[in-house]
């Protein structure tokens, strides 16, 4: 099944494109009209029409072939193995997670196995809807955690040949976190503050610290750094190199109450605020944990993102299993001016995916002042 995953390719221009997949619905028209049971005709009709944001047409499409050959419900299984005959449940259309508002207009529909296994555990086809109000991006029908877990299972069942990160590889991540960690100390802590020896030194949380290089690296710079990431990144971290970290499941989307208790003067949130299920509740616990000068840093995809502009509908982010919610500049600024925050400056993650930016974020000083008036 793997042929029908879509190859890494040029950019062409939209035009160019629009050509491509107007020709490509009417060539899958015509095979299904001389052949209605044509499931691959079917699939190139239902991409075609995704791509040319003819979404109602191209869930249609998407729902029939499943009906149809289950096995496209998991377009990523390797060839031979079984697959999942078909997707059989059903998840619940969520609200807004920044406003509460339902419905909206719906901005993408896709079958997502094409970019990762769901072993039928989810909904292969994926819709992501605009709240009308604040203009959010949001899955339509995020899975529920008794299935993303099952898929976490599996997805960790795969990985297990991974292992720890070699020398390597660990002082490449090292290398990677120097541009942040110098940002983090000209926003908040200039290099003479941190040579004060009467000064303490800075605390830092990091949440998703993964093999614990940025906390790392933090702690050689001389903050008093502390992670949060999964058991056996957590035991290895500490056991290897003494860092400090403590273990959560982040599998399902971070929660308020997994922010370890403590002021905190830099927070590095690693992209599970676009996971969460209520994204804003978790601002506002990093917000209370954050010192009044304190830096929270988040690492994210914005859809406003050039790169997220080139991909259009291949961009993979659309595909994340357990992504919840599609934040641009201006949306997020919604979220977190509800939490009292505001973005002081943005600039490109250096150990991450193309096309990811990291925020930093402040206490909106002028919202009190303004409300002490
Ligand atoms: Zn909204």
């Amino acid at each position: 099944m793997k042929t029908n995953a879509i190859p890494a390719s040029g950019l062409p221009l939209p035009s160019t494109r629009r050509e491509h997949n107007s020709q490509r619905a009417r060539n899958a028209r015509a095979r299904l009209h001389s052949a209605p049971g044509d499931t691959e005709a079917l699939f190139e009709l239902a991409e075609a029409y995704a791509r040319m944001e003819r979404h109602d047409e191209a869930r249609s499409a998407h729902r029939a072939l499943l009906r149809a050959d289950g096995r496209y419900a998991d377009l990523q299984a390797p060839e031979g193995e079984p697959v999942a005959t078909c997707f059989i449940g059903h998840f619940d259309s969520a609200p807004c997670p920044v406003c509460k508002e339902d419905g909206g207009p719906v901005v993408w529909v896709g079958n997502i196995s094409r970019q990762v296994r769901t072993w039928g555990h989810l909904d292969p086809i994926r819709q992501w809807v605009q709240c009308d109000t604040c203009e959010t991006i949001r899955v339509d029908a995020p899975p529920s955690p008794a299935a993303l877990n099952r898929w976490t299972l599996e997805t960790a069942g795969q990985a297990q040949s991974d292992g720890t990160p070699d020398i390597q590889s660990f002082n490449e991540a090292l290398v990677g976190w120097q541009t942040e960690l110098d940002t983090i100390q000209r926003l908040g802590f200039g290099v003479a503050w941190l040579n004060d020896p009467e000064t303490p030194e800075p605390r830092v949380l990091e949440i998703g610290s993964e093999w614990g290089s940025f906390i790392a690296a933090a702690q050689w710079r001389g903050f008093n750094p502390i992670g949060v990431t999964t058991a056996d990144q957590a035991a290895w971290a500490t056991a290897s190199l003494n860092l400090p970290c403590i273990a959560e499941d982040l599998s399902t989307g971070l929660r308020p109450e997994q922010l370890p208790a403590g002021e905190f003067d830099i927070i590095v949130l690693r992209h599970p605020i676009d996971r969460a299920e209520d994204p804003v509740q978790v601002l506002g616990a990093a917000a209370r944990r954050l010192a009044p000068d304190g830096v929270l840093v988040l690492q994210m995809a914005l859809h406003d993102h050039p790169v997220r502009r080139l991909q259009g509908y291949d961009d993979p982010q659309w595909s994340i299993p357990d992504r919840r919610v599609f934040f641009s500049r201006d949306t997020l600024e919604v979220a977190l001016a509800r939490v009292d925050l505001r973005t002081d400056q943005i600039m490109e993650a250096g150990n991450a995916a193309p096309g990811t930016s990291l925020v930093f974020v402040r206490h909106d000083d002028m919202h009190d002042l303004m409300a002490a008036e």
